[in-house]
C-alpha cells in the first residue's frame, strides 16, 4: 500500500480530490484539508492512518528474516531467469519484473507484513542481487558448457568463473541490462513502502 497523508492549505475550497472526507464523508469544505493516497480526507481519518504507519513499523527482530525471504525471493525468480535463458535461448529480461516482486514480496511478508523505509532499500538492494544472480547463472552455464567440450568440468562456483564474472558482466553490459536492473529495483523498493505522512502549513 501506498498512501501519502498531506495536509492542504485551509481553505473554503474543496480539496482537489473532493468536498467529503473519502474515509467517513464527513464535509470538508470547513477548515483544513488532508488527503490520504490522494482522497481527501479529514483531520482524524488521517490521524488514524498515521497510528495505522506507526503500527506498520517493522520489530527490529523481524529484520533478519525479512531480508532472508527477500533474497529466497529473488534467487527463485534469477533461477527462473536463467532456466528460461537456457531452455528457450532468449535471455527474457521482463522477468526482471519477477525477481523484483519476489525480493519485495519475501521481504514484506518476511518482516511480518511491515513495511519501512530500510525495508524498502533492503527489498530493492536484494532486487539488484537477484538480477545478477540470474546473470551469473547465465556466465556460469556457458562457461561450463565450454569447458565441457574440452573435456574439462567446472564447478558452479569455480574460482574461474567467479573471477571473471564481474569482467564478463561490464564487457556484455547492454542498456537493456540497465533497464532490467531499473525495473527489478523499482519494483520491489514499491512493495514494502510504508503510508507516508507529510504536512504542509
Ligand atoms: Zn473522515
Amino acid at each position: 500500500m501506498n498512501v501519502t497523508t498531506e495536509e492542504l492549505q485551509n481553505s473554503n475550497e474543496a480539496a482537489p480530490s473532493g468536498d467529503l472526507c473519502s474515509v467517513c464523508g464527513q464535509d470538508l469544505r470547513q477548515g483544513i484539508h488532508r488527503s490520504v493516497d490522494g482522497l481527501a480526507a479529514c483531520d482524524s481519518c488521517a490521524d488514524r492512518v498515521e497510528l495505522f504507519v506507526k503500527a506498520e513499523q517493522p520489530a527490529p527482530n523481524a529484520l533478519p528474516r525479512a531480508l532472508v525471504v527477500g533474497a529466497f525471493g529473488a534467487l527463485i525468480a534469477a533461477v527462473l531467469w536463467a532456466l528460461i535463458a537456457v531452455v528457450t535461448g532468449y535471455e527474457l529480461g521482463l522477468i526482471a519484473l519477477a525477481v523484483g516482486y519476489f525480493a519485495g514480496l519475501g521481504v514484506r511478508v518476511g518482516a511480518g507484513n511491515a513495511a519501512s523505509m530500510f525495508l524498502q532499500v533492503a527489498a530493492a538492494g536484494l532486487a539488484l542481487f537477484g538480477v545478477l544472480a540470474a546473470k551469473y547463472m547465465l556466465v556460469a552455464y556457458s562457461w561450463r558448457e565450454a569447458a565441457m567440450a574440452k573435456g574439462i568440468t567446472l564447478s558452479y562456483f569455480s574460482e574461474d568463473i567467479l573471477t571473471a564474472f564481474p569482467e564478463v558482466l561490464l564487457e556484455t553490459f547492454t542498456p537493456y541490462d540497465g533497464l532490467w536492473i531499473f525495473i527489478a529495483v523499482t519494483t520491489a523498493y514499491k512493495l514494502p513502502a510504508p503510508i507516508e505522512t507529510r504536512r504542509v502549513d
